[in-house]
């Protein structure tokens, strides 16, 4: 079961922002999110990327803020919709969403899928939904991109058995019960920051969200500094959730990021013109 990845949009930042020593040109990063199909539980999305919620339309002052800084360069060809077209599915036929963590530009397209279920932290969902705006928007959290219905449908990730996940990456929750999908906590980025291991594959994926920003950065003398550390949730959290990631990278395993800008065998290949 192998997952693609598609990009939602292209946010561009000086290179020595995100990766020690390097350049302070602006590099385009990518805003990817996943899909699968399993055996059982069918079509699913990992996140959803940017979207038009973000970007235009009714907003509050605070999405319009985030979004005059952040500038996000929609791709049209890479929203949910025609990528699932492509995929030959509707998004109806979506039936399961994890939501990795509860940024932006992860959550911005859920109400696309008003009737799927979705796996994410949901203790975590529920202190979002009851605590006052500001101390979310201190977090990057929009409460307005969240599904009004958000909690109904809430599938806890820590209500699943655990598992232990491959070269020594340590234990996951067994998302679907078959070894398949196991989320495993990379805390420091954001409160409840999770990725995900691809148990099966002949070279296990790690799908690591936003430990980093490009997997250069998983290096310890190439990882930012000052202003990067400002943006983290947690940066003792985070160095720890780094030092993990480059461990199983180190053991044999693949990992893939977000925002990476450079290409990787999971992206879904652009569409011939
Ligand atoms: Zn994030």
């Amino acid at each position: 079961m192998k997952p693609v990845f598609a990009n939602s949009a292209f946010v561009t930042a000086p290179e020595r922002l995100f990766l020690r020593g390097g350049a302070w040109r602006r590099v385009p990063l990518k805003v990817r999110y996943g899909f699968f199909r399993h055996p059982t539980a069918g079509p699913v999305m990992i996140d959803t990327g940017y979207g038009p919620r973000v970007t235009e339309g009714p907003r509050s002052l605070a999405l319009r803020l985030y979004n005059a800084i952040l500038g996000p360069n929609l791709a049209a060809e890479g929203q949910p919709e025609p990528v699932l077209r492509r995929l030959g599915l509707k998004s109806d036929e979506v039936g399961t969403i994890i939501v990795t963590h509860f940024h932006a530009d992860h959550v911005a397209s859920l109400n696309l899928f008003p009737k799927a279920r979705i796996i994410a932290k949901a203790d975590l969902l529920r202190k979002i939904l009851k605590q006052p705006a500001r101390k979310n928007l201190r977090h990057g959290i929009f409460r307005d991109l969240l599904p009004a219905d958000f909690a109904s449908r809430v599938e806890d990730v820590d209500g699943v058995a655990v598992r232990e996940a491959p070269l020594g990456l340590g234990r996951g929750r067994d998302l679907f019960g078959d070894g398949s999908v196991l989320a495993i906590d990379l805390p420091g980025h954001a409160e409840g920051h999770f990725g995900l291991c691809f148990a099966g594959l002949p070279v296990p994926l790690l799908y690591a969200v936003d430990v980093q920003w490009c997997t250069e950065a998983l290096e310890e003398d190439r990882r930012p500094g000052f202003p990067a550390s400002l943006i983290a949730d947690n940066p003792q959290a985070l160095a720890e959730s780094t030092r993990r990631v480059l461990a199983f990278r180190q053991a044999g395993g693949e990992v893939l990021l977000c925002h990476d800008p450079a290409e990787s065998r999971y992206d879904l290949a652009a569409e011939a013109p």
